[in-house]
């Protein structure tokens, strides 16, 4: 029709350059932010229900841009998958975090485990295995300290080839969870099958829990079935994104280990974190 003419296809050409640009523009920045040390990691601790303990904490990765200020993951990590640049990213978050723990333990803290999140362009190289062994050595840290987060999709994704890496990491000593569980695809044939350790149930399920009527019922469903699941299977289950008592209660209620979420704690720098572990 008349108004999908030319001037129009300019008009979206235009749009899309920019995006492209933009996309450009922040590559080369995440390099610079990569050379300059604008990167670190935040850690956010997870909770025992039954005891209350503190059992660990994730570590999410932070950009703090000279002009910019903070630039979420949300919109740099896309932007680092599809330019590699998540690979050495990755590389430095996994031995960044085994330096921390190690800094942690001399300091004589109780932190439990440190997980740190592992992209599927990192899992399917080849030196994976090695790199992730490098990294606990060179800190001199127990490899036990370590848990590596695997989305659901990069666990089933090529599945036989997962396994032998997963029994690999696991033969280090390492811990591996199956990352937002319940938002991909699942095998319960190959779940079975695979070697890990924790399920972490995806924080929009965990939305749900304290909503009114049928959508809360379908939630507590969900997350009864996951947690029965995950017990069949001899593995922790851990609820990601609490924000509210009733989450908590609900969650607690269909059995679920272990929690994460504002609730509790904010992703934060490793001497708040230390602080907030002696405290608490
Ligand atoms: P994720 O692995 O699912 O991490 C959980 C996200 O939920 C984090 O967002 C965390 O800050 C946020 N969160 C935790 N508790 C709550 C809560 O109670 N309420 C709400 N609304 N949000 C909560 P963040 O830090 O922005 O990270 C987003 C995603 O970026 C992560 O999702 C992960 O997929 C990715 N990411 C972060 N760090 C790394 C990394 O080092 N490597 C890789 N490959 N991906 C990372
Ligand atoms: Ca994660
Ligand atoms: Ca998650
Ligand atoms: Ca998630």
């Amino acid at each position: 029709a008349k108004n999908e003419g030319p001037g129009r296809l300019k008009l979206f050409d235009a749009s899309m350059q920019q995006t492209a640009r933009e996309r450009l523009d922040l590559e080369h920045q995440l390099r610079e932010a990569m050379r300059s040390g604008q990167l670190s990691l935040h850690y956010q601790p997870k909770y025992s229900i039954a005891t209350r303990q503190l059992v660990g904490a994730e570590a999410l990765l932070r950009w703090k841009h000279p002009q910019r200020g903070m630039i979420s993951p949300g919109r740099f990590i896309p932007v680092a998958e599809d330019s590699g640049l998540i690979v050495p990213i990755g590389t430095w978050a996994l031995n960044e975090v085994a330096r921390q723990c190690k800094r942690w333990s001399d300091a004589g803290l109780e932190y439990g485990r440190v997980s740190v999140n592992v992209s599927g362009l990192q899992f399917v190289r080849h030196d994976f295995v090695g790199t992730v062994k490098r990294a606990v050595r060179a800190a001199s840290i127990p490899p036990e300290r370590l848990e590596l987060e695997l989305t659901e999709t990069i666990v089933m994704g090529e599945v036989e080839q997962a396994i032998v890496r997963l029994s690999a990491l696991r033969s280090l000593g390492v811990r591996v969870s199956v990352d937002d569980f319940g938002t991909g695809y699942s095998s319960l044939a190959y779940l079975q099958k695979l070697p890990v350790d924790v399920l972490k149930i995806d924080r929009s399920f965990v939305q749900e829990l304290d909503r009114e009527g049928l959508p809360a019922e379908q939630a507590r469903s969900l997350a009864q079935a996951i947690t029965f699941l995950g017990h069949q299977l001899g593995l922790d289950v851990l609820a990601e994104g609490v924000e509210t008592p009733t989450q908590l209660e609900q969650l607690a209620n269909v059995g679920c280990d272990e929690v994460q979420g504002y609730l509790f704690g904010k992703p934060m720098p490793p001497d708040a974190f230390e602080r907030h572990v002696r405290e608490s």
